[in-house]
């Protein structure tokens, strides 16, 4: 017998003629949405507006996967590191980070990453496979409770900041987006919603013509080739010029600024000439930057630089009337901040 379908990965419609081919009322469908993505049901004997008859064949035909939470670690800055375990007994990661102001959910895109970016501790793991949407959205629903469970306060923001490349999985990042944001489930609003990307500009292009509302990052790094090249290998074949063309693509089409995350490190892009370079290429269209904190992850060619060549950074590129900010890390204590997680 062939394995039970995950009801989740059905769309409305899909669902509506499923229904309708068996001999049930289409609308029974909406219900059922209900259930499933606005109350994030898993059990269907819950649905207790279904009919006895309903709900024996969603039972026959249907699964509703879960997530669960295989370890959870707590820092000293309040964030909440969570392993998650998916229904193939496979590992990724979601975080909770508190502020004053927010409370973020940084969430994974992909088991494992395909890109090689040097500096960072999930490029380690091998790519297993990509996040289905419910898998996403899941982890942005318990991250919403935990939120409630130890803050009492509500999750206001979301960043596709944890493992793996969102645009190297677009179809289910942008349908949990879309679940997230719809009335029919979270009712979040897409501009409390970051996609980073390492940048893939064929993909930048696709959500510039898809018109999507929420807003996006770019991991850049360095604004010269050979440097970029040398510690996330893919430039070499999506170089900068092909990124540049992408997003005044996207600029043009959404009118939105773009952010650039960038880790200054010591001997690497430290130079007046790595200044200047990011300063020509935040020029292009209206955008900010983003200066991270490295998190280590034990590769002794990669060392932080110091204050004094952040303040460098910062004047040079406000001296352009190009916002910089410092992202200070959070959770680092328990390797829950950008680029350390890594299953350990
Ligand atoms: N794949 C996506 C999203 C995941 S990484 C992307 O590349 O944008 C989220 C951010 O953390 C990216 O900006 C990434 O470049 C950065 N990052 C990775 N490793 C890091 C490290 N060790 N220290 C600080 N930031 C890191």
């Amino acid at each position: 017998m062939a394995a039970k379908k995950d009801i989740r990965s059905l769309t409305i419609d899909e669902l509506k003629e499923i229904l309708e081919e068996n001999s049930f009322q289409s609308f029974r469908a909406k219900q059922i949405y209900h259930w499933l993505w606005k109350k994030s049901s898993h059990d269907f004997l819950s649905m207790h507006n279904l009919p006895e008859k309903l709900l024996t064949f969603l039972e026959n035909n249907f699964v509703i996967r879960k997530i669960e939470i295989s370890r959870q670690q707590k820092s000293k800055d309040g964030t909440i590191k969570n392993a998650i375990k998916l229904f193939d007994d496979l590992i990724v990661e979601c975080v909770l980070i508190p502020s004053k102001k927010r409370i973020t959910a940084c969430v994974s895109s992909q088991v494992g990453c395909s890109l090689n970016c040097k500096f960072c501790a999930t490029a380690r793991l091998k790519r297993m496979r990509n996040l289905n949407a419910d898998e996403i959205y899941d982890q942005v629903v318990l991250i919403a409770k935990q939120s409630q469970d130890f803050y009492k306060r509500p999750l206001t923001n979301i960043v596709f900041m944890g493992m793996g490349e969102p645009l190297m999985n677009y179809k289910n990042v942008t349908k949990a987006i879309e679940m997230i944001t719809s009335n029919e489930g979270l009712g979040m609003s897409s501009k409390r919603i970051v996609l980073s990307t390492s940048g893939v500009p064929k993909m930048i292009k696709k959500m510039a013509d898809d018109k999507v509302k929420f807003k996006l990052a770019v991991s850049l790094h360095s604004a010269i080739d050979e440097t970029r090249t040398s510690i996330m290998p893919f430039n070499a074949k999506m170089d900068l010029s092909q990124l540049r063309d992408s997003l005044v693509y996207w600029y043009d089409k959404t009118k939105s600024m773009v952010t650039y995350e960038y880790v200054v490190w010591k001997g690497f892009n430290d130079k007046e000439e790595d200044i200047n370079a990011l300063v020509n290429f935040c020029k292009k269209i209206p955008s900010k930057v983003n200066l991270i904190q490295y998190n280590s992850i034990n590769d002794p060619n990669f060392i932080q630089a110091s204050d004094e060549t952040l303040s460098k950074y910062i004047s040079l590129l406000e001296k352009n009337n190009i916002t910089a900010t410092i992202r200070m890390s959070r959770g680092n204590d328990i390797d829950a901040a950008c680029g350390q997680l890594a299953n350990k």
